[in-house]
């Protein structure tokens, strides 16, 4: 028997089974490597759910609800537009969140098929790295702890939300994203600590199905990642939905008092109190490593807890690699996965390599927002020589003759070489119209070259076509 066949001996072996540790298994399996993917993560019904916080907690079930929100949004505010009327609405929240249930279900249920069809041996439980590329395994089911060697080793553990000082978590009142998923009715009054990604986009689910919502942020304004005019033009949208935004304010702390929560802030006005039936903290997450890793394994933390890799991935270990959430660079599953499956193809010997500069960014709020690359602040700051461009939505047909006349593109280019330097959006699909401009920036596309491409009519892409062809003052459906 060869050392590879011996039971319990992997060429690669995965702790963590979210998008960088499940997608890195399958592409492991594959190149022909043995592989073991460990994830602790249980679903609703008590069974292994791998899949991680991505299908589990965050982006499908979330997107879940922004989509059954959004059309109940619609038939009642929007349909009255289009010459259609209801005579009387309502909503089922059980039956939404069910929905919603039974989505995450078929997707980590797929993932648990996809392992057993590329040959990788499925894990739930808890995974522990050890020296010389050893994880102890602890089985979920109560089983005794086991021993697995590994030829190499990859830490996909993920992240986890911050909680801030006074404002404890009791999965009722105050909840996190997971609990945020799963209201049983919608709160009349929710307050939002943090007025990110994860505040933004379930704050509209539940502002769309009728809750009060507010918005408590520290920073002066919101999504300071995003280039100023989308961050501008999106608070106007958000204002208008009904989204209330209480910025510069700091959360004191809060209590739950007769089945209602009590925040206490502080802002320019000095202190004050707000009273909500649900407080949900989204003000950000970090790195999960707690009880990943033994004290002699040699694996170095960053002093913001993230593991310490190189821009390959490395850790510093030889043959123990770390991907996602729990080291540097945007918590984002997309980059998670190209993460993981760049490191298997190094293990496997072949070259690989990630443009970080690239990675697109979706906000997934009605208008959406979606970026890449950098932002025009980013290039003032740098002294970078661009030159702009820009086209509203309102003047584009297809937006509107479906009514989503909001947002507008911006496209950043080099004034000198023309190299697109980043593209902005706000508006509908904005999710899908970023990919063209993510691919145009991979081969190093000029707003030239994307002006010459011929956009199908009428599309919201042609708003991408438009703005290319601004960037040189000869857009077509505006005023240069
Ligand atoms: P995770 O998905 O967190 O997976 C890590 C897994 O490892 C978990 O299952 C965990 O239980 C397991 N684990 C940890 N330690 C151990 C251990 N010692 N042993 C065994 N198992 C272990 N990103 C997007 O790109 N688009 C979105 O639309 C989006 N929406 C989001 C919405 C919400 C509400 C949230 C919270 C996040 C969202 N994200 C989104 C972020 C995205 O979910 C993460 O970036 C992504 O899941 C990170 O993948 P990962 O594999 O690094 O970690
Ligand atoms: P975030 O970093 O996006 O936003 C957190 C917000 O909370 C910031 O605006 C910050 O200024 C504010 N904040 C921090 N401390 C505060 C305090 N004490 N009081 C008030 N405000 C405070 O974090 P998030 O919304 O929790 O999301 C976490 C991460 O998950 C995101 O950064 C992203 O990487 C990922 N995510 C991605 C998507 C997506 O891709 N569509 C969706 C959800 C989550």
């Amino acid at each position: 028997m060869t050392e590879q066949n011996m039971p319990g001996t992997f060429d690669v072996i995965i702790i963590g089974g979210g998008p960088g540790g499940y997608v890195a298994a399958i592409r492991a399996a594959q190149l022909g490597l043995k592989t073991a993917c460990i994830d602790m993560f249980t679903g609703k019904d008590g069974k292994p759910a791998p899949g991680g916080t991505c299908l589990n907690v965050g982006c499908i079930p979330s997107k879940a609800l922004l989509d059954s929100s959004k059309y109940f949004h619609h038939v009642g505010h929007e349909f009255a537009d289009h010459g259609i009327s209801v005579k009387s609405l309502t909503v089922d929240i059980p039956k939404m969140i069910a929905r919603k249930d039974g989505i995450v279900k078929k997707l980590t249920g797929g993932v648990t098929q996809l392992f057993k069809g590329n040959r990788v041996e499925f894990f739930h439980g808890r995974g522990r790295l050890l020296a010389g590329k050893q994880v102890e395994f602890t089985p979920a089911d109560g089983t005794p702890a086991i021993s697995l060697q590994a030829g190499s080793v990859i830490l996909a553990s993920g992240s986890v939300p911050i909680a801030i000082p006074n404002v404890t978590f009791d999965g009722e009142f105050i909840v996190d994203n997971a609990g945020a998923l799963d209201f049983t009715s919608v709160p009349r009054r929710l307050g939002v600590i943090g007025a990110g990604v994860i505040g933004l986009e379930l704050g509209s689910v539940w502002s769309r199905l009728g809750a009060e919502v507010v918005l408590l942020e520290a920073l002066e304004g919101f999504l300071p990642t995003a280039d100023i005019t989308i961050s501008q033009h999106a608070a106007r949208e958000f204002a208008k939905q009904g989204l209330k935004f209480h910025f510069g304010t700091l959360v004191k702390g809060a209590n739950v008092v007769k089945k209602e929560v009590l925040v206490t802030l502080e802002d320019k006005q000095g202190e004050s109190q707000l009273t909500f039936d649900k407080l949900l903290v989204a003000v950000g997450r970090k790195p999960y490593t707690d009880g990943l890793l033994s004290p002699d394994s040699g694996v170095r933390l960053t002093d913001r807890g993230q593991i310490e890799v190189d821009g390959q991935s490395r850790t510093s270990v030889p043959g123990v690699w770390a991907v996602g959430d729990c080291v540097r660079g945007p918590m984002l599953a997309h980059k998670a996965s190209e993460e993981g499956i760049a490191v298997v193809e190094q293990i496997a010997g072949k070259p690989a390599h990630i443009c970080f500069d690239t990675v697109p960014w979706v906000i997934y709020t009605e208008p959406e927002i979606a970026w890449v690359g950098k932002t025009e602040q980013e290039l003032k700051k740098a002294g970078v020589n661009y030159r702009s461009g820009s086209f509203p939505f309102a003047a584009n047909g297809r937006a509107l003759a479906s009514g989503n006349s909001a947002g507008l593109v911006k496209m950043l280019a080099d004034a000198e070489t023309d190299e697109i330097l980043g593209v902005h959006i706000v508006g509908a699909s904005a999710s899908e119209l970023i990919a063209e401009c993510v691919v145009a920036m991979e081969f190093h596309g000029s707003s030239e070259d994307l002006a010459r491409i011929v956009h199908a009519h009428p599309t919201l892409s042609e708003a991408v076509h438009e703005a290319a062809l601004h960037v040189d003052g000869r857009a077509i459906h505006r005023g240069n």
